[in-house]
């Protein structure tokens, strides 16, 4: 063909299929070359296929195929010969090519070779040009692309360490799983996924080496496929095992029965990781983490199921590791609260969205309101009230309880000025004001009371801050100096939730403090309770060594020149036994829950609750 190939190539010239009726029905094999005996000896299987879809003619590697002579496929219906009429596109196709209306038929069948051996045959059908109408039908064998193709998807779909298929393997399967058709005709509709992640895997791979690290992984596959196994038997189907990456597998249970089917998984799945495991001489323990997830099939995508599946997994670890953790929706709502309350902290504070409550704090003696605390609340568009352990922790991760702390000392200083100003014939009330450890540090927590004190008019001594035990102990440096100017400003500094921490009185005493306000769960050990074991039904202390304790600490308090304030009281037999053992003030629902501030208004003069 060198440089005068105008006309037509002998291939081109077959493909136009000049193939005439009388070259067909002459069997001349050893004529000249003619179009026939090329057709004969071609190494691709072809026969010629009437109108009425009957073979006219096979050659002899169409013959070979079917483990026949050439000769006796004549009159045979094509269509089965190939199984054309299997699926109904693909027939509908066949007799479109029948009657002329479509140019060609192309399509992949799994045949059977006369000598048992099956094979993928790619079947084409097309018609032949000519004065015969008729059709071409050729078949190749493509088994061996299929079978490189075949090769060439698993290792693509599966992981060389342990041979478990691999991520895009493992949400192709999901994916498929989750497909309306999948799961809407029969089974149980449900699905369940148990997502596991080594627990100390690092560890090994890091002192061990990758080597060890590999084997282990590849043992801890072995494992897992047989807990997969033992979980498929008699079942309609085996969860599917997959590495998802790094130390982290799944278990996909398709068709899953409900949450104790996954339950009895992980379990499974959790002692089979956890007996040893022996490589190369060396004993090796690892444990595994795992998270539990099961629902309905409908309405779940591979995306929400994945993140679901990893919340748990997270919370399996942060609940301790070594342990499966099932999926909890309200949890998981709890969680995406959290998110949604930090999101909207700082634009709530500037949106003024906060407001407080005043808590009257009581002399024991007396009854009479000697202070409030201020407690904060978060008018939230979105959740309605919110108390402050639903947002204060979040402010302090953030560093918006600054500007946070700042509002309230200055409100609740305001506040305090203006009931001082409205009612000029008591004595004035103080305001006590929480304090997060994070303003000592972060804020210049005595400018801002210098400040506010300046612009309110409030004399020092109506104010008092509550910082809790853990944020003043080993204070030292710039915390240890603000208490220090604090209290000689004459701010009054008292110790909130004491007894909860390190209760290191001595220590305390060290510090500018001069209040301690004794934690709640002191008191709730103070109440008489109905004794049921008591046959004569009287009631018996339910813990009166709660008392001799709080008894002498409030004695060492009194000593070191400190006073004690008992939180939640709420009943007037604590007030009673609190005073008793003299205890000075008194918070809690037996005088006042927190209110308003024209609440406290209507209160100042009369006693907050009758004489305890
Ligand atoms: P806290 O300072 O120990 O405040 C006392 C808490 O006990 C308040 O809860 C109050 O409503 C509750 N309480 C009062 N009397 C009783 C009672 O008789 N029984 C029971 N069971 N509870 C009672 P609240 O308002 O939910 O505040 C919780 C905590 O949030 C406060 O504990 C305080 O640590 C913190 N907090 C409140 N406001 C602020 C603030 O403005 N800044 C900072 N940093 N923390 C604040
Ligand atoms: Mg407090
Ligand atoms: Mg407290």
């Amino acid at each position: 063909m060198s440089g005068t190939s105008e006309g037509p190539t002998p291939a081109a010239d077959l493909d136009r299929s000049a193939v005439t009726e009388s070259d067909i029905n002459t069997s001349g094999r050893t004529g000249p070359l003619t179009y026939h005996s090329v057709f004969t000896a071609a190494p691709l299987a072809m026969a010629v296929v009437d109108g009425e879809g009957l073979v006219v003619s096979a050659n002899d590697t169409f013959g070979a195929l079917f483990g026949a002579e050439p000769e006796t496929l004549a009159g045979c219906i094509a269509a089965d010969l190939v199984d054309l009429a299997s699926d109904a596109r693909t027939w509908h196709a066949y007799r479109e090519v029948l009657r002329g209306r479509q140019a060609r038929l192309r399509c992949t069948r799994r045949l059977k070779r006369s000598d048992g051996r099956s094979l993928w045959a790619q079947v084409t059908v097309a018609p032949l040009t000519g004065e015969t109408p008729g059709l071409l039908l050729s078949v190749a064998d493509i088994s061996a692309r299929r079978e490189l193709q075949a090769r060439l998807r698993h290792l693509q779909m599966h992981d060389p360490v342990t041979r478990l298929p691999n991520r895009s393997l493992f949400f192709e399967r999901l994916t498929a799983a989750l497909e309306e058709e999948s799961y809407a005709h029969g089974g149980t509709g449900r699905i369940g996924l148990c997502y596991l992640d080594l627990d100390g895997f690092k560890a090994v791979n890091d002192t061990l080496g990758h080597r060890i690290g590999d084997r282990l992984l590849a043992a801890v596959a072995e494992r897992l496929t047989r807990c997969a196994d033992e979980a498929g038997y008699a079942r309609a189907s085996t969860p599917l095992v997959a590495r998802l990456g790094g130390d982290e597998f799944a278990l996909l249970v398709e068709d899953s029965t409900g949450t104790e089917q996954l339950a009895d998984l992980a379990e499974a799945v959790l002692k089979a990781v956890q007996a040893p495991f022996d490589l190369s001489g060396r004993r090796l323990s690892v444990s595994a983490s795992i998270g539990v997830v099961e629902r309905h099939a409908a309405g779940t995508t591979p995306t929400a199921l994945m993140q679901a599946a990893d919340t748990t997994l997270y919370w399996a670890k942060a609940d301790g590791r070594s342990r499966w953790t099932l999926f909890d929706p309200e949890r998981n709502a709890h969680r995406m609260t959290r998110q949604a309350l930090a999101s909207t902290l700082r634009p709530g504070i500037e949106r003024g969205e906060f407001r407080l409550e005043y808590q009257p704090l009581v002399g024991m003696e007396d009854g009479r309101v000697r202070g409030v605390e201020a407690l904060v609340r978060w008018n939230h568009p979105q959740f309605g009230t919110l108390t402050p352990n639903r947002f204060i922790t979040l402010a302090e991760e953030d560093g918006s309880i600054v500007p946070l702390g700042r509002w309230v000392l200055r409100t609740a200083c305001r506040q305090a000025r203006r009931w001082q100003l409205d009612h000029p014939g008591e004595p004035p009330i103080f305001v006590s004001v929480n304090v997060a450890v994070r303003q000592v540090w972060d804020s210049d927590l005595v400018a801002d009371v210098a400040e506010t004190l300046a612009e309110t008019g409030l004399a020092p001594q109506l104010l008092q801050l509550e910082l809790t035990e853990s944020a003043v102990m080993g204070s030292a440096g710039r915390p240890l100096q603000a208490l220090k100017a604090l209290s000689d400003m004459g701010v009054h500094i008292a110790i909130d939730d004491f007894g909860t921490g390190y209760s290191n009185l001595a220590y305390l005493s060290r510090l500018p403090v001069s209040v301690l306000k004794l934690d709640g769960s002191f008191v709730r050990g103070f109440q008489y309770e109905y004794d049921g074991a008591d046959a004569a039904g009287a009631a018996v202390p339910s813990s009166p060594a709660d008392e001799v304790i709080v008894e002498a600490m409030i004695q060492l308090a009194h000593r070191l020149g400190l006073s004690v304030t008992a939180e939640c009281v709420e009943t007037s037999d604590q007030a009673l036994r609190l005073r008793r053992i003299g205890c000075d003030t008194g918070q809690g629902w037996l005088y006042s829950r927190p209110v308003s501030p024209d609440r406290i208004s209507a209160l100042l003069g009369t006693p907050a609750s009758p004489r305890a």
